[in-house]
């Protein structure tokens, strides 16, 4: 059996109790509420841009159908405004100026058509640029609520980040106080047990199993001297006892 002092292997428990601590930390920083809030909204963003470039291309390819129908409609416009300046120059003989006219009605009820497919792409990309606006809104509220969760989610880890290192500090000074070859032996222990190499006997029950020893273990524990080291049996880890174990 290996010997530690008694005092060293009741400060186990302490080096134990900073070690839990330490896990702790290290948990909380892996499910970071504000991690998983801001992945969320990543996640939105990502997926609500993808809509907004929808919706800005929606835009651009109304603008080319509205700019279109303009041209189209001052072309006919142009062409009605030479036949008019004709007609009223008066140098154009009766069988010209009947075919002017002539075309000057079809070219009446031309602009009619193409300006009413005007005001139609000009309604529509009225309606493409207002829900590219509200997308873009939409968007920049997200980002917004990105820098605000992102600087709660940065504080909980500096939070985190100055506990470890206060907590690591204290470690150091408990295991400089400890055998060394028992702390070697804790860290053996606990690696393949969850973290917990120590654990204290406290009313006949190991703390890191929770299992009630049984009398002849006791009785064992008991005939043991102090300096030794003892193990559960059921889970291997070093059972610590003090004046609360009820031994
Ligand atoms: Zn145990």
């Amino acid at each position: 059996m290996p010997k530690a002092p008694a005092i060293d292997q009741q400060r186990l428990l302490d080096l134990q109790a900073l070690d839990t601590r330490l896990a702790q930390l290290a948990h909380r920083r892996r499910t970071l509420p504000e991690q998983v809030e801001l992945d969320g909204l990543e996640k939105e963003r990502r997926r609500s841009a993808d809509v907004l470039v929808a919706a800005r291309t929606l835009v651009g390819d109304a603008e080319r159908q509205v700019a279109k129908a303009e041209a189209d409609v001052a072309q006919v416009r142009e062409r009605a405004d030479r036949n008019t300046a004709r007609l009223r120059s008066g140098g154009v003989s009766a069988k010209d100026a009947q075919a002017l006219e002539h075309e000057l009605e079809s070219l009446g009820r031309r602009q009619g058509v193409l300006e009413e497919e005007e005001l139609l792409v000009m309604e529509r990309l009225e309606q493409a640029q207002f829900a590219a606006a509200e997308l873009t809104t939409n968007d920049a509220e997200l980002a917004e609520q990105i820098a605000e969760v992102t600087a709660r989610r940065d504080e909980a880890l500096a939070g985190i980040a100055r506990e470890e290192t206060a907590t690591l500090a204290r470690r150091q000074a408990i295991v400089m106080g400890i055998d060394d070859a028992l702390v070697a032996l804790y860290e053996k222990v606990r690696a393949p047990r969850g973290g917990v190499g120590a654990a204290m006997l406290r009313a006949r029950r190991c703390e890191g199993c929770r299992l009630e020893l049984n009398a002849s273990d006791l009785g064992v524990i008991r005939a043991t001297a102090s300096d030794e080291v003892v193990f559960c049996e059921e889970c291997g880890r070093i059972l610590v006892h003090t004046d609360e174990s009820g031994v």
